[in-house]
């Protein structure tokens, strides 16, 4: 009999673990607790891959030999403390995709600027005429193109979520940009497990792989001392705006500079569209991959004169009446809103809040004082937002988009900025960050 894979989720990883196994002969079931798209259905269907939604049948889960669980599912679900119990492993859409696939990989993680810079990876190697795949926490599921395209590389954004699942898999490349508190109620509200979860990108080192990352995160760099005995000739690569020690990428005088051994070279950075000290991280970091993929300088520098900002980070909206509108709706933890405000001038008009997700705001206080001016707190519980700066800023709160704005609109002064930066999760109020961030453009674009 062929081999039981089940998939829990129906989304876009799932249905594209699904149709992968399926084409290497696996017996396969998906279950999903929810309703599952329209247009994932009809995949399943194409493929004659047996699904259930709305429920979960233990009966049809529990004989797997192996499941597939996509990654908002949280480990404290019924269904998968039961798999647990019955120690069926469990892996991620990443882990099972890797097995199928000789292109290399690019994997990228942090806490922040993920996207930013999986974006900008695939944008240069793109420009150089790679033939690269876009996967893991964005675009296309990975698995489905492992299982229908021929890519030589790929780049994969991946959350702690995935890396949870990957035992015996690790990218060619791994980025890990920096680690902050986040997503504490996924891991106990224990930093040190989510600090391994990120460290997950590593597990399986070798001498012919490489790690790039920010030598100036006093986390990442304590963590890399600690494990670099366990690492087997990994091939490291720190990058720092600081001068940290060791650092192949550096930032002098608007110039990034990479000491490449055999091909010193620089970017100037005033030529950059992506701009503010986070996004010099998350070009050098992009640098260094392209580099190691034997990308030429010219088309690195190239690409970085015409790459933009990615919606809602750091998005520019509109100016009306000499205010500054910015839309940082992906600002879900409390260090990027620091990148934020770090990167906005002083008279800031901010509008925070939703689902606090363990924030601590005192990382942010100093900035808070000498650059916000207006606070206003958009979400349905603000009290810890009001109790963190209750008495240092102006306070106002809103329950819609609609009344943010409005009382934006109506509190900004000339020359000043109105940054949507919430520090929170969305769903108290909205779908998900992005329905925030074109809640808050559309409300902006009918002042
Ligand atoms: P992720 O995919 O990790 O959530 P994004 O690229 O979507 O990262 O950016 C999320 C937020 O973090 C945005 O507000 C962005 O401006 C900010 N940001 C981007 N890069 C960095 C970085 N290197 N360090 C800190 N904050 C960053």
């Amino acid at each position: 009999m062929e081999k039981r894979i089940v998939i829990l989720g129906a989304g876009e990883s799932g249905t594209g673990s699904a149709v992968l196994a399926k084409l290497k002969g696996f017996d396969v079931f998906v279950s999903d607790k929810a309703a599952i798209a329209t247009q994932y259905k009809q995949l399943l269907d194409e493929y004659k891959i047996a699904w259930e939604e709305e429920t979960h049948t233990s009966e049809l889960i529990l004989n797997a030999a192996e499941v597939i669980k996509s990654p908002g599912i949280p480990d404290k679900a019924p269904i998968v403390l039961q798999i647990k119990e019955k120690h069926i492993p469990i892996i991620s859409e990443i882990e099972f995709a890797m097995r199928y696939t000789t292109a290399k990989t690019v994997g990228i993680t942090g806490s922040n600027g993920k996207t930013t810079t999986t974006l900008l990876t695939y944008h240069i190697f793109k420009n150089a005429g790679y033939n690269v795949g876009l996967g893991g926490n964005i675009g296309k599921s990975f698995a489905l193109q492992v299982a229908l395209e021929n890519f030589d590389w790929y780049i994969l954004e991946l959350s702690s979520f995935q890396l949870d699942g990957m035992p015996e898999h690790s990218p060619d490349i791994s980025i890990l940009l920096n680690i902050t508190p986040d997503h504490l109620d996924r891991y106990d509200y224990k930093f040190e497990n989510y600090v391994d979860s990120k460290f997950g990108i590593v597990r399986n080192p070798s001498a012919d792989k490489y790690l790039i990352y920010c030598a100036d995160d006093p986390i990442l760099v304590a963590e890399v001392i600690k494990r670099m005995s366990n690492f087997n000739g990994l091939q490291l690569l720190p990058f720092s705006v600081k001068n940290a020690e060791n650092a192949v990428a550096n930032f002098h005088d608007q110039t990034i500079e990479i000491a490449d051994k055999q091909e010193p070279f620089s970017i100037d950075y005033t030529t950059m569209l992506l701009t503010g000290t986070h996004n010099v991280y998350n070009t050098m970091a992009a640098t260094l991959a392209a580099r190691l993929g034997q990308i030429r300088k010219d088309i690195i520098r190239e690409s970085l004169t015409n790459f933009k900002s990615v919606e809602h980070r750091l998005e520019p909206v509109l100016q009306i009446k000499n205010v500054q509108y910015i839309n940082d709706s992906k600002a879900t933890n409390v260090n990027s809103v620091w990148y934020a405000l770090e990167s906005t001038k002083p008279g800031i008009v901010w509008i925070a809040g939703g689902v606090d997700k363990g924030n601590d705001y005192s990382e942010i206080m100093d900035l808070v004082k000498a650059k916000v001016r207006v606070l206003i707190c958009l979400g349905v519980d603000n009290s810890k937002l009001k109790a963190s700066f209750e008495g240092k800023v102006q306070l106002f709160e809103a329950g819609s988009m609609k009344e943010a704005v409005k009382i934006a609109y109506a509190e900004a002064k000339k020359e000043e900025t109105v940054l949507l930066s919430p520090a929170c999760a969305s769903f108290d109020l909205f779908k998900n960050y992005e329905d925030r961030g074109r809640q808050f453009k559309e409300e902006v674009r009918k002042l």
